[in-house]
Formats: C-alpha cells, structure tokens, sequence
C-alpha cells in the first residue's frame, strides 16, 4: 500500500474526470465534490480492567440530495478525516451507479478491534451510537458494516438507537443479524456484485470467463465470498489469494471455501496445503485475466500498475486504485471494471433489508438474489450504454457519468434553499 495518496483527492479527481463530460456549473461541482457536513468526536470508554481510554471517531454526511445518507461504518487504526470523507463520496456515486434511492455517508473509529474484548468493543460501539443518536434514523442517515464490523456491530448500534428512542427501529442499520432483521443474502452481496460485474465485463468483452484464471486480494468478506462465487458460479479458476499476513499461489487453482475454512482455524490463507507462498507485490502483478482487489484503499499505484499482468481488474474493495495507477492501466488497456459498481452489492441488499424493515415483512434468499442480479447488470448496461456513447477511456469515468448525472437531477428538481 503505498499510503501516500490521499483517498479525498483521489475522488475528487474522479469527479473531475467526469464532469469533463456533462454539462455542469463550476458552483455545483464544487457542491458534489465536498461533504454537506462531518461529525468528528472523541469517545470515552471504561476498559475492561477499569481505565479510561478515548477514540477518535467520524461519521460524514457527503450527499443527501437523492435520499437519506448511506454507507457503513469501519473500525481501523488507520482510519482518518481524508479517509473517511472519501469513502462517504464514493458511497455518493455507488447508490447513484446502482441507481438505489441513497445519498452517501461513512463513519469510522480510530481503532485496531484486535485489542480489544468484545466488551470493550460493545462499549465502543455503543458509545459511538449515543454521539450518532442525533445524526441517524431510518429516513436520515444509515450506517452499515464495512472493515472489521459486521452483524454484531450492527446489531449493537440497533439496540443502542432503539433503547434511547425508546422504541423499535430496525431500518436505522443494515447488515444485521437475521434474527436482528437483517436480510438473507446481505453477508454474500458485495462478493455477488463482485462475481456479477466480472461475469457481465468477460461477456461484454467476448471473453469466456469460464476460462479465466483468478488472484484475489484480501479475503475478509468482499474477498473470500467474491473468489467463492467466481468458482461456484462461472467456473473460473482461483489461482492466487491473499490476507494481511501473505499470499499463496497454486497455478492448478484450489477451493476457495477450502480456503477460508482453513483462514478460520489458522488465522491465514497462508500455509493452505499445496500452494506456495507469495508477496503482496506478486501476487498482484501475477499473470492471470482476472484481479479482485479487496482489500483497502491505495493497493496499487503507477509504479505497481506498470507490472499488472492480469487483463481485467474488478474493484472488490473501495478505492483500490490510486488515480496515477488509474491512468497507466487505461493506458495499457487493462478492463477495470470500478468499485462504485463492483462491490455495490453490499449496499444494494442494505437496501433491500432496509425494504423488508419498513415493510416488516422479510424475502426469501432467492428474492434477494435475484433483485440483486438485475440492479447490478441494469447498473453495468447503464455504464456500457454511457461508456460508449460519451467515448469515455474508461468504465470509472462511464459510471461517474451515470451518476453524477443521476445526483444532479435530483438537486435541480430539490431546488436550493435558501
Ligand atoms: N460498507 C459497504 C460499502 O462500502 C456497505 C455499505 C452499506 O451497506 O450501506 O459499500
């Protein structure tokens, strides 16, 4: 990771590349391209053996203008202002892409959850939830999970807002528990989007990704189901994965479940039976058709982007791909098929449970994925659409067009006040 690129400028500049395009006022840019506002706080929390501790915390409101403000809420030692008002963007220009009826927002705590109990993190969670209390609600803002939270986050931050509420509101977060009302479906969403993008980009390319060989980046969530789903469900062959603690490489391919199953009694991808173990750097630049980054920001930058092998890359997590990297590979014709709509997946069934809360009426898992399938190749026959007819270099600069197009419908017709 190279670290030095800041995440803010980096969608900034992806904007800029997409307005190019469209018809807009200077005034408005400047409007999409910046957060309505951003909570910044400092959390105070008993630790388990009596200290006190704090936490920095954010939760940015980017763009409210086609719904409430949507995105989930990441618990990281690198976690920071820049950061946080970036990911809120790109959550901005995801619900847009994917055309669900979301602003963007995104929260996170300064912390490594690694060292804390799981009462310490209770307390964190819940003392980040009275600070939030004001700011979220069904029809305002709805946090999510995203690095390092999940169902029992979300269903702390349920029970925490509906306890102060005094009343029950399961629609102010998603990616709950099923018994919580969470939705089927919601935990594979983001690596389905994965695997749906990349079915539909071989198809539109007239590649066969039956055929394809596969190197994953990342295997918490977004990745391990994406590289799952690739094998299961169009026959590609997982080559290569990775964890923050290595990679392995088999050019035979192995079992992604297998994989994770062994991640889950070891720790780590790494040491799984007949692979070999690579870098970070290799397995990145590993000759195959296809690269799913789903990790964190910053993965590759123009240096690393000059050695990419693989023929398409498909964005599993949130800007994987510093704008320089962006660049070489449009130069060298590497497909990257952008995040915005790769991993919308996640927040597409957020949407979904959020449906199902207000209704309170849950889907089956079958309903949900093939609601899921036909937002996400709608979304990708949007960018094609766009990608052609405005001769863009790129499918990222397509889907911004699409979306920035989307979110500046919905201001002119809100009108500004005062
Ligand atoms: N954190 C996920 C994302 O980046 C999901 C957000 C949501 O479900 O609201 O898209």
């Amino acid at each position: 990771m190279t670290g030095e690129t800041n995440p803010f400028e980096s969608l900034q500049e992806q904007l800029g590349d997409a307005a190019a395009y469209i018809d807009l006022d200077d005034g408005l840019l400047r409007r999409l391209k910046n957060p309505e506002r951003i909570l910044e706080t400092n959390l105070t929390v008993r630790m388990d053996d009596g200290r006190l501790e704090t936490f920095r915390a954010y939760r940015s409101q980017f763009n409210g203008d086609r719904g409430p403000y949507k995105g989930g809420i990441r618990y990281h030692p690198d976690v920071n202002r820049a950061e946080v008002k970036a990911l809120s963007g790109w959550m901005v220009y995801k619900t847009a892409t994917v055309d669900i009826p979301y602003g963007g927002g995104k929260g996170g705590i300064v912390v490594d959850p690694s060292e804390l109990s799981a009462t310490e993190l209770e307390r964190l969670t819940r003392a980040f939830t009275k600070e939030l209390r004001p700011f979220v609600g069904a029809d305002k803002d709805i946090p999510a999970p995203d690095v390092n939270t999940g169902q029992r986050e979300m269903n702390w931050i349920k029970n925490t807002y509906e306890t102060l509420e005094n009343t029950t509101e399961p629609g102010v977060v998603t990616g709950k528990s099923l018994d919580s009302g969470g939705s089927e479906g919601r935990v594979e969403a983001t690596g389905r989007s994965t695997m749906l993008t990349a079915r539909e980009a071989f198809d539109y390319l007239d590649r066969d990704i039956g055929d394809a060989t596969v190197a994953v980046q990342g295997y918490g969530n977004a990745g391990a189901i994406a590289a799952r789903m690739l094998a299961e469900e169009t026959g590609a062959t997982v080559v290569a994965v990775s964890d923050s603690s290595g990679a392995i490489h088999d050019p035979d391919g192995f079992d992604p479940a297998d994989v994770r199953e062994h991640k889950r009694d070891t720790g780590s991808v790494v040491g799984y039976e007949g692979t070999e173990e690579l870098t970070n750097e290799e397995l990145l630049t590993l000759d195959v058709d296809l690269l799913v980054p789903a990790a964190l920001q910053n993965a590759i930058d123009a240096d690393l982007a000059e050695s990419v092998q693989a023929d398409m890359i498909v964005e599993a997590a949130n800007g994987p791909l510093t704008p320089d990297a962006d660049d070489v590979l449009t130069e060298r014709d590497v497909a990257v098929l952008p995040d915005i709509l790769a991993n919308a997946g996640g927040v597409t069934v957020s949407y979904f449970e959020w449906v199902q809360n207000r209704q309170r009426f849950g889907w089956t898992e079958a309903r949900v994925n093939d609601e899921l399938e036909r937002v996400i190749t709608d979304a990708f026959d949007g960018l094609t659409e766009a990608y052609e007819t405005y001769d863009v270099p790129n499918f990222r600069t397509a889907a911004y067009i699409v979306a920035l197009k989307r979110v500046i419908a919905a201001h002119a017709e809100s009108g500004t006040w005062p």
